[in-house]
């Protein structure tokens, strides 16, 4: 199952209906906290989501909005007993604040510290880039392998049925039958999460080919010159964003409190610059499903017109 949890949209001030930022990514077996800010424990339990689902918590920078939250939630996982390993990723340059965070949080759970200082993998298919803000501050990237989805007809016509069909695809061949002869590329999906930049290379680097693209979206379009003074993005800039990438959905997050409840206004400016994306304005406890895969690829498809196997 891969699925949003919004837990909280709000930027630098919470508002009555708007926690601090917080969301939690279910990915199949792991479960991505990202940037948990004040009251991320009490908004995970409106949202039915457990702490000890927790395996991995990615920080993009160090302000309070995008990790005051961290001490609730390690102690929180130690007090119901969380087992498993958790893996916690932050910008180097936040290695105080983070020691400090994790020095008043109850001991007592496997956590594992992993800074990073520039761009690339942090771990198994999660990646990070830099972002443009008034400290050190990265963006993440999931992307599943890509892989291939196997056309029953092709298969039965080869013969090949049962573990046959496993072997097939580790090995690439089986007898005189190729892997390619009897499934077509599937890419794998993508979800970016970015937040707290200004326009940069690393944010388009991130959108690019999204299935879920996660954007703070902190300014309206009217208001440039403080998302320009303050390093953020208006909801037009992540629009822009949603459109160079090609992404399939765009949810914005991390609103201004100036903007009250209504963000009708900002989802209209990114939808206006961001071509064919669906684009969401987040509120608290919303829940996003990672759209469904992406088509065939076009040319493969073209030469094949029957049944398939749903990945
Ligand atoms: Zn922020």
């Amino acid at each position: 199952m891969r699925e949003l949890v919004v837990l909280g949209t709000a930027s630098q001030v919470p508002t009555r209906t708007r926690n601090h930022n917080g969301y939690f990514l279910r990915w199949d077996g792991e479960g991505l906290l990202f940037d948990p800010g004040e009251g991320t424990q009490r908004q995970m339990i409106h949202a039915g989501v457990a702490a000890s689902q927790i395996t991995r918590i990615c920080l993009t920078h160090v302000h309070g909005d995008h990790c005051y939250g961290l001490p609730g939630v390690l102690s929180r996982m130690a007090l119901d007993g969380a087992a498993h390993p958790v893996h916690l990723h932050y910008p180097a340059s936040g290695e105080q604040i983070v020691q400090a965070l994790v020095a008043v949080s109850s001991p007592g759970i496997d956590l594992r510290l992993h800074p990073h200082s520039g761009a690339g993998p942090v771990a198994d298919g999660l990646e990070v880039r830099p972002l443009r803000h008034r400290i050190e501050t990265y963006g993440y990237l999931l992307t599943e392998p890509d892989g291939r989805t196997f056309l029953p007809e092709r298969l039965r016509a080869a013969g090949i049925e049962g573990p046959d069909v496993g072997r097939l695809q580790r090995k690439g061949s089986l007898g005189a039958v190729a892997l390619e002869d009897v499934s077509i590329p599937r890419p794998g999906q993508r979800f970016a999460f970015i937040m707290d930049t200004a326009p940069c290379s690393g944010a388009e680097e991130l959108s690019d080919g999204t299935d879920l693209l996660v954007t703070e979206s902190t300014f309206s379009n009217d208001d440039g010159g403080l998302a320009q003074q303050y390093l953020h993005l208006t909801a037009g800039q992540a629009g822009d964003l949603a459109a160079s990438g090609k992404s399939r959905t765009l949810v914005l997050t991390h609103f201004s409190s100036r903007y009250g409840d209504d963000m009708s206004l900002l989802a209209e400016q990114a939808q206006a610059r961001a071509a064919g994306t669906a684009v969401i304005a987040a509120h608290d406890l919303q829940r996003i499903a990672v759209p469904p895969r992406r088509h065939l690829v076009r040319e493969t498809a073209d030469h094949y017109d029957g049944d398939r196997v749903k990945p």
